[in-house]
């Protein structure tokens, strides 16, 4: 008896005829990785300590150092920390007008560090903030090179271009920087590569890649570079910076996060959820949109695509259905366990542990036994072991 699974010959699509591809190395040579380093008042910013991590990991596959770039005034043990995190070279811009970020000197000093490289370097990476979302489009456009926004993801890899509208770009392009990205909406993974130019530019969401462990005494180069402002560049000054301080603690610290969504029915609801955070030590609220949006708690409390990316040891989502939007900032949890009364909610599909069930049943008998727990063995072990 015939297989009915195998294609009929007839059927069988003729085989598309593959381009000679040529080598096109030449195009974005292997070179080094380099990260833009911010701080605030001092305070290196945890997203530098992230993309060091990153950068370590391409580097490290193009056999190739990391390197560091900082502007600022009086920046201290900022470049030795800059080292002892990872970046084999740090290069400092000091001087008093660089003390805090402004677009146009910061533009200006970076531009001609790069200018001042010998080679570009292969990438450049820099924090989806709003420092990292000003300059780096400035600096992406004075070199008009590619640069990828809000990635989540980067790797080093080889593309062949086998497109016949341009034949004289047919080829295989090896070192291609992959800036992955959610898109549409986040359901897809978009991999999306630069012109083939260095540096291939990207910037990455705070809290999403993991910085490397502190090396105490770590040897690197440190550099200083000639900062040569023009009076162009101090069209606008700023003559103070003030720093919001959030009241309790700040979700992207936290070791447990207590959210809550539309199904608490009331913002009343985030009173209980508080007395749930209670139960630990270093436990925060958060949010999902909807409640924000209907103004139940604080928009610095949202987490998902347009709020906060967090990975707390333990995230409790209460009354939230898991849209995708949600999913990316939390998704990193080590442990989610998610309270819901639909037995079919998203949540559910990855979710670690789920509970079905009404929200204002289930969380004071978890408070109860969190209470009971931590009076006889002590509850942050339990968040401990995870
Ligand atoms: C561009 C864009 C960006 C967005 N960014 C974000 C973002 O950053 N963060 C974010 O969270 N969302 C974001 N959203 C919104 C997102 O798509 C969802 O609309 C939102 O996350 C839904 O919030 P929710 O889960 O609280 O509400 P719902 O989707 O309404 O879910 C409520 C859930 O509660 C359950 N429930 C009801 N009553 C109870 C009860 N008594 N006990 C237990 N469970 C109960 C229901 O079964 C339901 O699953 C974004 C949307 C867009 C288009």
């Amino acid at each position: 008896m015939a297989d009915e699974t195998e294609p009929k010959k007839e059927d069988a699509k003729p085989e598309r005829e593959k381009p000679e591809l040529k080598d096109m190395s030449d195009i974005c040579p292997i070179g080094k990785v380099l990260v833009f380093a911010e701080h605030i008042l001092g305070d290196l910013q945890p997203v530098t300590l992230e993309l060091l991590g990153a950068g370590r990991i391409l580097a490290d596959k193009m056999s190739q150092p990391l390197l560091c770039v900082v502007a600022g005034h009086e920046l201290g043990d900022i470049p030795q920390r800059l080292v002892e995190y990872g970046a084999d070279v740090v290069y400092v811009a000091d001087h008093p007008e660089l003390k805090n970020y402004r677009t146009l000197p910061y533009r200006r000093v970076i531009c001609d560090f790069l200018e001042s490289l010998p080679t570009q370097p292969h990438t450049m990476l820099l924090g989806s903030t709003t420092t990292g979302r000003d300059l780096a489009p400035r600096i992406a456009a004075h070199f008009d090179t590619g640069l990828t926004a809000d990635t989540t993801e980067l790797d080093i890899g080889h593309y062949e271009h086998t497109s016949k509208v341009d034949p004289t770009k047919i080829g295989l392009y090896p070192n291609c920087l992959y800036a992955i990205r959610p898109s549409f909406g986040e359901s897809l993974k978009a991999r999306i590569l630069g012109p083939w130019k260095n540096p291939q530019m990207a910037t990455t969401r705070p809290g999403v890649m993991t910085p490397l462990t502190r090396e105490p005494g770590r040897k690197g180069e440190i550099i200083q570079v000639p900062v040569k402002l023009q009076e162009e560049d101090f069209r606008l000054s700023v003559d103070e910076i003030v720093r919001e301080v959030s009241k309790g603690i700040n979700l992207t610290e936290a070791d447990v996060i207590v959210s809550g969504g539309y199904g608490l029915g009331t913002q009343e609801g985030f009173n209980l959820l508080q007395e749930l955070a209670n139960c630990f030590d270093n436990a925060a609220v958060g949010a999902s949109r909807k409640v924000v949006d209907l103004g139940w708690i604080p928009y610095q409390n949202q987490i998902g695509q347009t709020g906060k990316t967090v990975r707390p040891k333990l995230y409790i989502a209460c009354g939230i259905s898991g849209a995708i939007q949600h999913r990316v900032g939390m998704s990193k949890s080590g442990l989610i366990i998610a309270i819901n009364k639909d037995p079919e909610a998203p949540i559910f599909k990855f979710a670690h542990h789920g509970i079905v069930g009404d929200c204002y049943q289930i969380i004071p008998e978890m408070i109860k036994q969190f209470k009971l727990a931590k009076s006889t063995s002590g509850v942050k072990e339990v968040v401990g072991t995870h």
